[in-house]
């Protein structure tokens, strides 16, 4: 059997050019477009303004992407809700939905599981599945827009999986969220989290998007950096540095830089001071993150009068710095921990 084309996945011109060749008229491609990305159709079979014949003749050569929702979780302290959703395949991923003063955000994954090996993460632990999709990426948010019933207005790719180790569909990805005839999300609103690839930083800084650029970097030296993160002993501080003032220069898009507090490994004063002399030089905002303990690991999160005073000696060294809050707190650590759970199961 052919692997049938993914309708979802494609441009608004591709999917033009694919009713072309089926012999339709243009506007059919506008119809199924804003069914897929407006009106969220979970399937073929929803888009009645189609004739019956047409819809069939779609089902047959396109594959529709759908996702099922395994499990929400809601948290009584703050709304939040996260989910576990299954994949046609019957892998399943997470994503997470928060809702702030300024608007409701979605937390995707971009693969399912990851293989960056960071030490502190419960995604990475059993490794690299496979790549997700455009279509699996939007198929999270627009399975969450349908069950809340609300507008999402901030997306954040910083669930499981490393966004640069699937850098092509993470654009087509970026281009159908932010396209006008879709769900049309402005690209400010679009946070990319990287453990930090160095040439996709780079790679991406050319496309000139207005998207935010978020890089763990967890460790000031790299020698500690490496004993938290592997990709560390591919690239080096000042190299991850140098791209992302390229990147800031490219688009003029001020970075974020996370920093998990692991007591006793990262959150020293002279951790402060180091990070000081990183994030000083550039336009960036540093987002302090209690680390989140995982059962397989022992590490543990720094008490929070050392989180104070890490971000009091940031502040005084005048580096712009918010420490992250906790959402759903009751409802599950750290990301990738609701999957594993089921895996275990
Ligand atoms: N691979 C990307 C995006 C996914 S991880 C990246 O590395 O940025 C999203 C963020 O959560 C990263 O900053 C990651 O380092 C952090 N993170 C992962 N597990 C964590 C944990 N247990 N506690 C705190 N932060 C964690």
């Amino acid at each position: 059997m052919i692997d049938k084309k993914d309708i979802k996945s494609m441009t608004y011109d591709q999917v033009v050019s694919e009713m072309e060749e089926m012999g339709e008229k243009k506007f059919r491609a506008n119809q199924i477009y804003d069914w897929m990305h407006v009106k969220l159709a979970r399937n073929f079979e929803e888009m009645t303004n189609l004739s019956a014949a047409l819809r069939e003749k779609l089902a047959e050569k396109y594959e529709y992407t759908n996702l099922k929702a395994l499990q929400v979780q809601e948290s009584k302290i703050d709304g939040t809700k996260k989910f576990l959703f299954e994949l046609s395949d019957g892998n399943v991923v997470e994503s997470v939905w928060m809702k702030y003063k300024h608007g409701n955000s979605v937390c995707i994954s971009s693969q399912v599981g990851c293989r960056m090996g960071c030490k502190f993460c419960a995604s990475t632990l059993d490794g690299l599945e496979r790549n997700l999709k455009a279509s699996e990426m939007l198929d999270q948010i627009y399975a969450i827009t349908r069950i809340t019933g609300e507008r999402v207005s901030n997306v954040v790719v910083m669930g499981t999986g490393e966004p640069m180790d699937n850098y092509d569909n993470l654009l087509i990805f970026i281009e159908l969220l932010t396209n006008d005839k879709g769900l049309n999300i402005s690209q400010r609103n679009v946070t990319v989290s990287t453990c930090g690839i160095v040439p996709g930083i780079r790679k991406l800084a050319e496309e000139k998007l207005q998207i935010t650029l978020a890089l763990s970097l967890h460790s000031v030296t790299d020698e500690k950096r490496r004993q938290l993160m592997p990709i560390a002993n591919k690239y080096s501080i000042a190299q991850l540095m140098e791209a992302c003032a390229y990147y800031y220069e490219q688009t003029g898009r001020r970075l974020t830089f996370e920093y998990s507090l692991v007591g006793g490994v990262n959150d020293t004063n002279e951790d402060a001071e180091g990070l000081s002399r990183l994030a000083g030089p550039l336009n960036c905002h540093v987002n302090l993150i209690p680390v989140n303990p995982i059962k397989e690991r022992d590490y543990v999160q720094s008490e929070a009068g050392r989180i104070q005073a890490f971000k009091n000696k940031l502040e005084k060294n005048k580096i712009n710095c918010t420490i992250r809050r906790e959402m759903g707190r009751d409802i599950d650590g750290a990301c990738g921990q609701l999957r594993r759970r089921h895996m275990e199961q």
